[in-house]
């Protein structure tokens, strides 16, 4: 009988934190500039310590932005992501805990309302991933995880928000490549991330007459924590993409940009795919 592995072993010199990662991602081009797209809005980006939430909290600071991020525990991630955004000249709090339990994510909502006052941009970006070669390997245990990470957390922390959203904010999902084309070893993860773009159509459907619009980025590879710290070799990460290369954060977070500004006004219940040229349908 094959047995389920619980969860992959990770070894020490796989980071799940970006301060350790070799080569550092890159977070923002040097050349990047804001124009004030989103001057004094209040953003909140789960996962916003590292990866590609840290780079959409410092692109939205660029931009205006004051921000909130909630992370699992990675405390140096999220005090370097607070560097960042206050360099940018805008604030940034940071709240710690597990948005798997609904209690947190309606705590967190609060915490940030009381501090902010507003809330005009959500960004759902926290996942975790745990790769395995047979459907067998996937233990109860760890299914129940990666669902309830992904996309509950999604359910939990939008319906705490919802009350508080004005006409005209903006609630940005992230998705994935592999919730478009699979993924024979991220079974339950690529279910997950097919689950988070039937939410976005259906919730963009449920609040475009509040003028709240629901969106997504479906990323490709990215250089971020969470590929070290989940897959043994990452020497050809991106490799078959048609660019060729794994993408950075710099190059996904304008994405979330345009999806939170009125530049996209006319734009809900679509996904952007920033994967390095791959075609996928929707
Ligand atoms: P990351 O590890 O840097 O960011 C994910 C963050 O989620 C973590 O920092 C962690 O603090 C947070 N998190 C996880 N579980 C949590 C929990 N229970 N409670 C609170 N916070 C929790 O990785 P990333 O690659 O930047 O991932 C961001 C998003 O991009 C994820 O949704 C991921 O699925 C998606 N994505 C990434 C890639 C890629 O190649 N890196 C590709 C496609 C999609
Ligand atoms: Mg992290």
């Amino acid at each position: 009988m094959a047995k389920p592995k619980e969860f992959p072993k990770q070894s020490q010199s796989q980071p799940r934190k970006e301060y350790k990662m070799h080569p550092q991602p890159e977070i923002i081009r040097a050349d990047y500039k804001g124009s004030g797209k989103l001057k004094d809005k209040v953003a909140l980006i789960t996962g916003g310590d590292s990866g590609i939430g840290r780079s959409v909290a410092v692109h939205f600071a660029r931009e205006g932005a004051h921000v909130a991020i909630i992370y699992l525990n990675e405390d140096e991630d999220a005090l370097e992501t607070r560097k960042l955004v206050e360099k940018e000249g805008r604030k940034c709090f940071i709240i710690e805990g597990d948005l798997r339990k609904e209690a947190f994510c309606i705590s967190a909502i609060k915490t940030c309302i009381s501090e902010f006052k507003k809330l005009d941009i959500l960004v759902n970006n926290a996942a975790m991933q745990f790769p395995q070669d047979k459907l067998t390997q996937i233990a109860a245990r760890q299914l129940k995880k990666t669902f309830q990470t992904n996309i509950f957390s999604y359910f939990y922390i939008t319906k705490a928000a919802l009350p508080h959203l004005p006409k005209g904010s903006s609630i940005i999902n992230t998705s994935s490549v592999t919730a478009y084309r699979g993924s024979h070893h991220l079974l339950d993860y690529s279910s997950t991330k097919g689950a988070i773009v039937s939410f976005t159509r259906s919730l963009s459907a449920n609040l475009a007459s509040k003028n709240i619009r629901v969106n997504g980025v479906a990323p490709g590879p990215i250089w971020t924590p969470l590929i070290p710290a989940t897959f043994d070799d990452v020497s050809d990460f991106g490799a078959d993409t048609p660019l060729g290369r794994a993408g950075q954060p710099s190059e996904v977070a304008p994405a979330y940009v345009f999806l939170a500004s009125q530049d996209s006004s006319y734009i809900t219940g679509q996904f952007i795919h920033v994967n390095g040229g791959e075609i996928i349908g929707g």
